[in-house]
């Protein structure tokens, strides 16, 4: 597989782009393996990479339903940040802002990743506390975040309105660093290093079954046959409850449709992330224009990927008030994604009831930002057998022990 280079661009653009090799293989699958990952979302994909570049271990197999970066990983809003409250979340999901930020550079593949800012508004006095909490908070952890006027967001945010109705802008919480990247290129760039190291991605294959013996893992039943592998990792976000269930546990796990939606394109208006917590909506502009707008998630357990009106009302409603210029705009489309909920509204990533089973899930509506991050930690922590110190406190267990670590409130809309 060919380099990208400035180079390379230039003597394609010169025999008229004839010579760009495939971005990754498509090989048949093996009869068996060192690890398969189940799913192909960025979680699993980043996952295999990181088990061939960081540790060594190339005889892995992803193998995904779908097409890769189908799933929720090709569906969000593409928020990232890492202002989190508890030490354990700020610690893996500033290790994933960080890994982000030179990610193009690492996978030789631009993922467009854009710091362009991201601003949680306060809109009521008890929200304002709260992020000034978080704001102390991430000054321990050594996140660096501030907390901005209701003047200081206006500068930044034109289109703003401060002086809502009912829910008047009183600051927001910002994050410098925080911003965007380009959903599709961070799995396409994964799975085009992972492939390049030497990891089989089998698109198109689902996982139907999962085998062991005397409570050891020995493989997975596919549509395409059975596959054997010393070491299997669930990364299905939404369908964790499924394979959990193949492998034979149950996971704190509830899985519901997240929606978002897009209006038509229109010239730059705003060029940093804004979240709106309190009436429950946030946006961005995207590189074609979009406002893309992200709302809420379903209030009943399903498994739909599809947009429904009710939330494009509810959402745009709230949104109009801070936001008047919304209520110009068309709606291009709509759609929704199954994410994972746990009751903490924080992941779990490590070791399974199953001996040589490991699990990451529970991102729910928030797992875009922690790709680099997650990935990085559970392939740590599938290759020594153990979970390594991001992985540690986020166990399974700690369901059972009452051990949790409560994000629901800096989570907010949780993007
Ligand atoms: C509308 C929306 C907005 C969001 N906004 C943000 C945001 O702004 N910022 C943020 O940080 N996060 C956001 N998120 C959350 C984020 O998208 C997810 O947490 C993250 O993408 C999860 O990645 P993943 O790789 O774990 O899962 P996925 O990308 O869903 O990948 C899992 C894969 O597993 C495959 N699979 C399932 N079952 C099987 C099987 N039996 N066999 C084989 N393959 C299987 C699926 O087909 C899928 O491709 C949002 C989510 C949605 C839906």
């Amino acid at each position: 597989m060919k380099r990208y280079s400035a180079f390379a661009l230039a003597r394609e653009a010169l025999r008229y782009h004839s010579g760009w090799s495939r971005v990754w293989r498509s090989p048949e699958l093996k009869k068996s393996y060192d690890v398969v990952i189940v799913g192909a979302g960025g979680h699993g994909l980043a996952t295999a990479y990181y088990l061939a570049k960081n540790h060594g271990i190339t005889n892995v197999a992803v193998i995904e339903k779908g097409w890769l970066g189908g799933g929720n990983t090709g569906r969000n809003t593409t928020i990232i940040r890492s202002n989190y409250l508890q030490n354990e979340s700020a610690a893996i999901y500033e290790k994933a802002r960080s890994l982000y930020e030179g990610l193009s550079v690492d996978l030789n593949y631009n993922i467009m990743f854009s710091p362009r800012g991201v601003i949680m508004l306060a809109q009521t006095e008890h929200e304002l506390r709260g992020y000034h909490r978080i704001a102390h908070a991430n000054a321990v952890q050594g996140v660096s975040t501030e907390m901005l006027t209701p003047e200081q967001v206006k500068e930044k945010v034109p289109i703003i309105e401060l002086s809502g109705p009912r829910y008047p802008v009183l600051g927001g919480l910002w994050q410098a660093r925080g911003g965007t990247a380009r959903h599709d290129a961070v799995a396409w760039g994964y799975a085009r290093a992972a492939s390049r190291l030497g990891v089989d991605i089998i698109q198109q294959t689902e996982v139907t079954g999962i085998t062991q013996s005397g409570g050891q893992v020995t493989g997975v039943q596919t549509t395409r046959g059975e596959v054997a592998c010393k070491k299997l990792g669930i990364v299905v976000a939404g369908h964790s409850g499924v394979l959990a269930e193949m492998a034979g546990f149950r996971l704190p796990i509830e899985s519901v449709s997240l929606q978002a939606l897009v209006s038509e394109p229109i010239k730059p208006c705003i060029d940093v992330v804004v979240m709106a917590n309190t009436v429950h909506g946030y946006l961005s502009q995207s590189d074609k224009g979009e406002l893309v707008i992200g709302g809420g998630a379903d209030g009943y357990n399903n498994y739909s990927q599809r947009g429904s009106f009710h939330h494009v009302e509810e959402t745009v409603r709230a949104l109009i008030e801070t936001f008047p210029i919304i209520s110009r705009l068309k709606q291009l489309r709509q759609w929704g994604g199954i994410v994972d909920m746990t009751g903490d509204r924080s992941p779990i990533i490590g070791k399974t009831p199953l001996d040589g089973c490991f699990i990451n899930c529970g991102w729910g509506t928030g797992g875009f930002k922690s790709i680099p991050g997650s990935g990085w930690s559970l392939a740590a922590t599938m290759a020594s057998g153990e979970p390594d110190a991001l992985a540690a406190p986020f166990g399974l267990e700690r369901f059972a022990e009452g051990r949790f670590i409560d994000e629901s409130v800096a989570a907010g809309v949780a993007h």
